[in-house]
């Protein structure tokens, strides 16, 4: 198997899994049915019971369960919105800065975010690294002393055995100028049951390594979720966030900052919060970024310097990604989280 299908098959996987589990009305089957033919549809059991089905906007649906709105394509939306592909070398690796990679051993996720930025890219059929080429991506790495560092993307790569991921980062050990693997995964909160003693064990690496956890929402962490991120810190492995800033999901203050202390109560450093990519079908996830740096600069105010993540957006067209937060110098003065200026002497 080598894809975690056994955990996989645990997850609502389509429209009808939907309906069946009341997430869905019957009477939109119909109007559903070709959003998952176009798209994947899973929710794990854990993110399912977690959706509040009196309330129509309800933060966990809205990242899980699909609408016909994701037919909808607007101006600027594209398959590719951070430019993969051009950075692609050979299958499985984008390599789009000299001293880090991308390295996408799956394309499944234990779930199918609604807003995903390679939503085109993910999902059940796609494609995974086979043993060749897994074999080529780590000659590709190996073969050039600038790469520092392997970020094991997707798809999940938590979704593998742990067996499969053993043997990646195996591969990844041999290689001496890699100091640093960082995984980036949804799993501990969304599938918390994968993060077993076996997966752990896979987990441990002599290199620096890291994972880096998406979640988008406080009400995300429950307390599974909370005991198999302590796992992972407790193995000493640092944990750091991801995540999306969502138009009726975490796009008002309180909401943000709920979802960042759920992140430092689970010895996670925040790191990032992403702008919405110009994924195809997503507008209704999308806020501007003038919206989004009024919230950040809001954050400062009420949360330490260690629960702020940086606000960053991944330039279209694959030019990589830089920090968007508000500035707080104006020429020879600072400006404090309330607005209010001060002179400073350098
Ligand atoms: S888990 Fe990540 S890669 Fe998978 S659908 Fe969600 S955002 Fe996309």
């Amino acid at each position: 198997m080598g894809t975690g299908d056994a955990a996989m098959t645990r997850s609502l996987r389509n429209v009808d899994d939907l309906v069946v589990a009341g997430l869905v009305a019957p009477d939109r089957r119909s109007e559903l049915d070709p959003v998952g033919r176009r798209y994947a549809i899973a929710i794990t059991p854990e993110m399912a019971e977690l959706v509040d089905r009196r309330d129509d906007n309800d933060p966990i649906a809205r990242q899980f369960i699909p609408t016909r709105a994701e037919l909808h394509t607007t101006p600027g939306e594209c398959a590719d919105p951070i430019g993969d592909a051009a950075h692609s070398p050979l299958k499985g690796v984008v390599h789009r800065y000299p001293d880090r990679v991308l390295l996408k051993p799956t394309h499944a996720c234990p779930v199918y975010c609604r807003f995903c930025f390679r939503r085109e890219m993910v999902g059940p059929g796609g494609e995974a690294l086979d043993a060749d080429e897994l074999t080529a991506a780590l000659a590709y790495i190996a073969a050039r002393p600038p790469i520092r560092e392997v970020i094991l993307s997707g798809g999940d790569p938590l979704v593998l055995s742990p067996r499969r991921l053993r043997a990646i980062l195996a591969g990844i050990e041999e290689i001496d100028h890699v100091d640093v693997v960082r995984i980036h995964t949804r799993v501990p909160l969304v599938d918390p049951g994968r993060i077993d003693a076996e997966m752990i064990a896979a987990l441990a690496t002599p290199k620096a390594s890291f994972v880096v956890l998406h979640a988008n929402h406080a009400r995300e962490f429950t307390p599974a979720g909370r005991e198999a991120c302590a796992r992972i810190v407790r193995a000493g492995i640092p944990m750091l966030s991801q995540s999306v800033l969502l138009r009726g999901i975490n796009d008002d203050v309180a909401a943000l900052e709920a979802l960042l202390r759920a992140f430092l109560a689970a010895r996670i450093k925040p790191y990032y919060l992403h702008h919405p990519d110009m994924a195809p079908g997503t507008a209704g996830f999308r806020l501007s970024i003038e919206e989004g740096q009024a919230l950040v600069r809001q954050l400062r105010g009420r949360l330490s310097g260690l629960a702020q993540p940086l606000y960053v957006l991944d330039i279209p067209g694959g030019h990589g990604k830089v920090p968007i937060g508000p500035g707080y110098l104006r020429e020879k003065r600072v400006e404090d989280p309330a607005g209010e200026l001060h002179e400073i002497d350098r």
